[in-house]
């Protein structure tokens, strides 16, 4: 049996102990030193969950072409540069720059990614077709209608064929085709959830409304809207390389002070990786943040619990799905045993 030990965290924080596990299979933990000398050390933890991508536009990234930083010429529908790009470009260089996206995910440890797919139901078969391949990876698909209107027909058809809704703002959207939308979700019991306050303030009464399960940004929200979200038990997603790269306020010390449920996301692929450490140590070092428990559950529990998902390790009954860090650089170690081969031997 080979071991490993450090600091597991745990649903209820961090925890010492050792894990011990033989031919991929987890058979014992502890708390007390391991029985051999540990081939790792460092944190263990989930498998990382990336809470906001669009990887339908990494391929952009490989054109080499000068993004335009306003926010509304480059992503908002129905003419943003991103749009006109996706609408133009052969289907398979759009799959292979997702599976580029994936693998980058997969390769540091992330086990699901929530992408907010454009597109309608193609989108969703496009996204199905990068992600086939990989088994270590599993998207959580929250699609959009082709046109900013809502069909009753194509909400079933591409609610059937995701987990969900991932909407642009109510801004790009005329807001009784949104709450068509929204409710159609909700009596099926999908998620439902849309970008909010991204550029300017929103109306936070129509937002709230609409029954979002989380939102995405809230960067121009007031702390008034804020203290709404955080009253409804709404989670939100923030993704602060993103907000650089458009130069947005951002009111991140505000959420952290209401402890509001927060989660990170790596946002369009065209502009940044979709490695969620990446995202997580730019977070750390502008927010000055000391607690690697605060930070690390925003790639992990925080999201798992924003999907209502009964999560914990070391719980070898329920969970064989977690990854050893390095406590230092926070980078992913590289040791014979990773969520891959543990989620292969199942
Ligand atoms: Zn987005």
């Amino acid at each position: 049996m080979e071991y490993i030990s450090g600091e597991i965290l745990t649903k209820d924080g961090f925890i010492k102990g050792y894990i011990g596990f033989q031919n991929k299979k987890i058979i014992e933990f502890g708390s007390e030193k391991p029985k051999k000398k540990p081939i790792a050390t460092g944190f263990i933890i989930p498998t990382l969950i990336n809470s906001h991508t669009h990887i339908g536009d990494h391929f952009i990234k490989k054109l080499k072409i000068n993004l335009p930083k306003n926010i509304e010429k480059l992503v908002a529908p129905p003419n943003g540069l991103k749009h006109k790009l996706l609408n133009d470009t052969p289907e398979k260089e759009i799959i292979n720059g997702m599976k580029e996206s994936i693998n980058i995910m997969s390769n540091s440890g992330t086990s699901k990614f929530f992408d907010f797919r454009e597109n309608g139901i193609s989108g969703i078969i496009q996204l199905n077709k990068a992600t086939r391949d990989n088994k270590n990876i599993s998207p959580v698909i929250l699609s959009r209608p082709n046109q900013l209107r809502y069909d009753k027909d194509e909400i079933n058809l591409i609610l059937n064929n995701s987990q969900g809704i991932g909407l642009s703002s109510i801004t790009d959207w005329n807001y009784s085709e949104i709450l068509k939308i929204a409710k159609h979700t909700k009596l099926k019991k999908k998620i439902f959830t849309i970008h909010s306050s991204e550029r300017l303030r929103e109306n936070i009464d129509q937002i709230l409304d609409l029954k979002p399960d989380f939102l995405i940004h809230m960067n121009y929200a007031t702390e008034s809207d804020l203290i709404r979200v955080k009253e409804n038990n709404i989670s939100i997603v923030i993704c602060p390389r993103s907000n650089k790269f458009f130069k947005l306020k951002t009111n991140y010390k505000i959420m952290e002070k209401l402890d509001i449920n927060l989660m990170l996301g790596t946002d369009n692929a065209m502009i940044n990786t979709p490695n969620i450490l990446t995202e997580l140590k730019y977070y750390k070092k502008i927010n000055k943040i000391d607690s690697n428990e605060k930070l690390l559950n925003m790639i992990t529990y925080n999201p798992r619990k924003a999907l209502n998902l009964d999560y914990n390790i070391p719980d070898i009954k329920s969970s064989k799905e977690f990854i050893i860090l390095d406590k230092t650089s926070l980078e992913i170690r590289n040791i014979p045993f990773s969520h891959e081969e543990i989620k292969n031997d199942n």
